[in-house]
C-alpha cells in the first residue's frame, strides 16, 4: 500500500464524517458508529489485513498513521480502530479465515476484552476461566473494561488455560454468543464516545476451536503480537492528542486580541514559551516513537525497550502539553470555547490504560537494571 492514497481516503473521511461528529460523540458519548462504517467502506478497518484475505496487507506505520490522525479529530474514534487494530493482529495470524476476511472487507469490528475485575490493570494475570466440555469450551468471566462493549462483532478474550497450568489463553467470542452481556453503559471523563464498559462472560458455550493459538500461549501472543502493535497505537492516539492541542493554541493565540495594547497573546513572550515548550515535548515524544516503530520493523535489538517507552512517553508527553494547552488557552480553553477542553480529558486514559504508565515505567526500570519484567 503507498502511503499517499490511503491518507488522503482518511482526510476526507475525517472531514466529512468524523470532525463533524466529534464533538456530539462527546457530549452525549455516543459510539462514533458512521465513523467506524465509514472506515471500514474505506477499506481501513481492512488497513493490517493481509492482501491474501482481501486487506491491505499494511504496516505498523501506516496504523500509527491513520490513529495519530483521527485522535487530532476524535480521539474515541481514534481508540476504537486502536483496538480493532490490536484484535486483528492476533486474529490475523491464529483467527478463522472467514473473521479475517470480515475484517478485510471492513464488515467486521473486533477488539480486545484482557482487562478483569479481579486483576485490575494487571491484564496478564487473567481469572476468568476456560473449561473443556467435549468438542466445546466454557468461558466465565469478569471483564473490567473494554472499548467497543456491545458495538464490536467480536472480542478478544483472556482466560486462564483451560489446562489448570499457569498463563492465559485466548478465545474469539463471538459478541452475540450466549452468556455474553454487556454489564453497565459507559460515563467516562474522556473517550466518551469509547462504549469501554465491563463485559460479563457467564457460562459461554462456544466450540472449543475458538483459541487464538494453542491452550496455554496466550500470554505469549499477548505480550508477543499484540503488545507492541497496543504501545505503539496507543502512543499515537497520544500524539494526535498533542498535535491537535498545539494547532488549537496556536490558533488562539495569534488571534486572541488584548485590544487595549493592539497585541495578540502571542506577542507576550511567556506565551511563545510555553507554545514551544509543547512543541519540542511532542515532538521528542514522536520521534521516540518513530524510533520505536523503525526499532520494531527491522528487528533492532533495543525494540522492546524502545516498544515499552513509546506509550509510557507519548502518554506522560499527552498529559503535559494538554496540562500546558489548558493554561495558555486561559478562560477560553477552561469555557470550551477553542475546543481544547475535550482533548485535555481524552489524553487522560493513556496514562491508566493498561499497562499503565506506572507499570511501564517498573518494567523500563527492571529491563535496564537487567532484572526480568515480572518479578
Ligand atoms: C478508555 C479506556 C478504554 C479501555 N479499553 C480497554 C479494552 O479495550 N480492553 C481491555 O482489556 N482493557 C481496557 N481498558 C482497561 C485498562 O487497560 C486498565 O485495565 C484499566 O484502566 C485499569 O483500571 P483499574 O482501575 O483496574 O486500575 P488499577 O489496577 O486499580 O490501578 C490503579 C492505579 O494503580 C497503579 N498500580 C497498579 N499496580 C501497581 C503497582 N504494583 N505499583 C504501583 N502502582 C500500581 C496503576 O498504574 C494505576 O495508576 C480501558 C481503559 C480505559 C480508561
Amino acid at each position: 500500500m503507498t502511503a499517499t492514497p490511503f491518507l488522503d481516503v482518511l482526510e476526507d473521511l475525517i472531514a466529512g464524517v468524523v470532525e463533524p461528529s466529534a464533538a456530539d460523540v462527546d457530549a452525549n458519548g455516543t459510539f462514533p458508529r458512521a465513523a467506524v462504517t465509514a472506515l471500514g467502506e474505506a477499506g481501513l478497518l481492512g488497513l493490517l489485513s493481509s492482501t491474501e484475505v482481501g486487506g491491505h496487507g499494511g504496516t505498523l506505520d501506516d496504523a500509527a498513521q491513520v490513529v495519530r490522525r483521527l485522535a487530532a479529530s476524535c480521539a474515541s474514534t481514534a481508540m476504537v480502530v486502536c483496538m480493532h487494530y490490536c484484535a486483528t493482529s492476533a486474529i490475523e495470524q491464529f483467527g478463522p479465515i472467514e473473521i479475517r476476511r470480515a475484517i478485510a472487507s471492513g464488515h467486521h469490528l473486533s477488539t480486545l476484552a484482557f482487562s478483569e475485575t479481579g486483576s485490575r490493570s494487571q491484564f496478564w494475570a487473567p481469572m476468568g476461566t476456560a473449561v473443556i466440555d467435549n468438542d466445546d469450551v466454557v468461558l466465565n468471566a469478569h471483564k473490567s473494561w473494554v472499548t467497543s462493549a456491545g458495538e464490536a462483532d467480536s472480542y478478544v478474550w483472556t482466560s486462564r488455560p483451560a489446562s489448570g497450568t499457569p498463563g492465559a489463553t485466548l478465545w474469539l467470542v463471538p459478541a452475540d454468543a450466549q452468556g455474553v452481556k454487556v454489564a453497565a453503559p459507559f460515563d467516562g471523563l474522556g473517550l466518551r464516545g469509547n462504549a469501554s464498559s465491563p463485559v460479563l462472560g457467564t457460562d459461554v458455550r462456544l466450540p472449543a476451536s475458538s483459541g487464538l493459538g494453542d491452550d496455554g500461549a496466550g500470554l505469549d501472543i499477548a505480550l508477543g503480537v499484540v503488545l507492541p502493535v497496543f504501545q505503539i497505537l496507543n502512543a499515537s492516539c497520544s500524539l494526535g492528542l498533542t498535535d491537535a492541542a498545539i494547532a488549537k493554541v496556536i490558533g488562539h493565540v495569534t488571534s486572541a486580541r488584548f485590544e487595549h495594547l493592539d497585541q495578540t497573546l502571542a506577542d507576550q513572550p511567556v506565551t511563545r514559551q510555553h507554545v514551544a515548550h509543547m512543541k519540542n515535548q511532542a515532538d521528542a515524544a514522536a520521534t521516540l516513537v518513530a524510533d520505536a516503530i523503525v526499532a520494531l520493523t527491522t528487528g533492532r535489538s533495543d525494540a522492546p525497550l524502545r516498544m515499552l517507552q513509546s506509550k509510557a512517553v507519548a502518554g506522560e508527553t499527552a498529559l503535559e502539553v494538554l496540562d500546558r494547552a489548558m493554561r495558555v488557552g486561559g478562560g477560553a480553553a477552561f469555557r470550551k470555547d477553542i475546543g481544547i477542553e475535550r482533548h485535555f480529558r481524552d489524553a487522560r486514559a493513556s496514562a491508566v490504560m493498561a499497562p499503565t504508565i506506572d507499570a511501564l515505567q517498573e518494567f523500563i526500570g527492571r529491563a535496564l537494571c537487567g532484572m526480568p519484567l515480572f518479578g
